[in-house]
């Protein structure tokens, strides 16, 4: 039976590719940073499946500690401070845990057993202000964030421990992702739960930041087997891994208002909202896949429309739920 490691298991990628592992009969490990209340929503349905062990990116020894606990034949590095927007609130803990916290996890597997295979969570971020349409692999970086840039600094890290050491160490440089487990704070979400409260008479307005920039965005449970398949190739590399498709912030929230039979929702929306601009903003990103296709065989299954409709659902069941 294999083994599997997921960083950051209270989160949406990681609860979806843990979902994943037990399918294909893996034994699942997952660690959580100490908090004070429980936040294992995303993982409550499968708990009793996996093994949960203590890890903080800022703590090397907790993750050592992990590594020497779970034994596994695998790693996913999942666990980031992940939010854009927050990144310019908390620069030096977003390099703290984004960047830094890549690093102590290579160093504890060169030290614990080199022969781990590891995954980093690269992002499209990296692209920022891109320099080349559609962006793919050899597309040069110039990130708009500390986000992007401590992603920037993880991405190279884990090339240069497979280079500098032999460790089986991937990255997949994945486009937005979202999914009904998606944080409320991000933006599909947040249309995707507001509409379904707007619709129920819950709230009566939404309010956004700038509506025109594009992002490739696709369904988690997707990406999810594309992380999967990078660890199963013989020789470790980075793979762009997208739709191929972008759409606007404008045509997710036309989309989410259409699914709940609202088609003029100007009075709902006040778009342009300070403290949801940003300082740099990344306006277009479009992802090209082509070889995660042609390796690794991966295709996305969930269009953009069928997206957007199951948040939209998921939400409005949920808040239907919640009186
Ligand atoms: P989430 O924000 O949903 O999950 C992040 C996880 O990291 C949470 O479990 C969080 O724990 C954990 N975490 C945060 N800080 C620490 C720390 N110091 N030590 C240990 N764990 C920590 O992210 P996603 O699931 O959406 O994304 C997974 C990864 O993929 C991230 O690295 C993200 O940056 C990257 N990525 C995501 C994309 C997307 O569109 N979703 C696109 C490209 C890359 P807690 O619950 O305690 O906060
Ligand atoms: P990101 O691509 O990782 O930054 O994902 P987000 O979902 O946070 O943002 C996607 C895009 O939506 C960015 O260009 C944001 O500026 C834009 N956006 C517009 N309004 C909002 C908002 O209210 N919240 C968030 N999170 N993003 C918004």
């Amino acid at each position: 039976m294999k083994k599997a490691l997921i960083t950051g298991i209270t989160g949406q990628d990681a609860s979806y590719l843990a979902e994943f592992l037990l399918k294909k009969g893996y034994k699942v490990f997952g660690t959580t940073r100490r908090s004070s209340t429980v936040n294992n929503e995303r993982i409550e349905h499968i708990q009793d499946k996996i093994t949960i062990l203590q890890g903080d990116l800022l703590d090397q020894g907790s993750l050592s500690s992990a590594l020497l606990e779970s034994e596994p034949d695998e790693v996913y590095n999942l666990a980031a401070q992940s939010f854009v927007q927050t990144s310019w609130n908390q620069p030096v803990l977003t390099g703290e845990f984004t960047a830094l916290g890549v690093t102590r996890l290579l160093e504890a597997i060169r030290t614990v057993n080199p022969k781990i295979k590891f995954y980093q969570a690269s992002s499209s971020e990296m692209f920022g202000k891109v320099t080349e349409t559609p962006q793919k692999e050899t597309t040069r970086f110039h990130p708009r964030s500390p986000y992007g840039v401590a992603k920037v600094y993880g991405h190279y890290i884990t090339m240069n421990y497979r280079e500098s050491f032999g460790i089986f160490a991937c990255s997949g440089i994945l486009f937005n992702h979202e999914s009904p487990r998606r944080g409320l704070e991000f933006v599909t979400r947040k249309i995707s739960n507001a509409v379904a409260r707007i619709s129920l008479n819950k709230q009566k307005t939404v309010e956004l930041g700038a509506l025109e920039p594009k992002r490739d965005w696709g369904f988690a449970g997707d990406y999810v087997e594309a992380m999967w398949l990078m660890m199963q190739q013989d020789k470790a590399d980075d793979y762009v891994i997208a739709t191929g498709e972008n759409h606007a912030v404008l045509e997710f929230l036309d989309l989410a208002f259409k699914a709940v039979g609202i088609n003029d929702w100007s009075e709902y929306v006040i778009a342009n909202k300070t403290p949801h601009m940003r300082p740099a903003e990344v306006d277009y990103l479009i992802g090209d896949a082509a070889k995660a296709h042609k390796v690794l065989g991966w295709k996305p299954k969930t269009s953009f429309k069928q997206l957007v409709e199951m948040m939209v659902k998921a939400d409005l069941a949920m808040e239907k739920k919640e009186k």
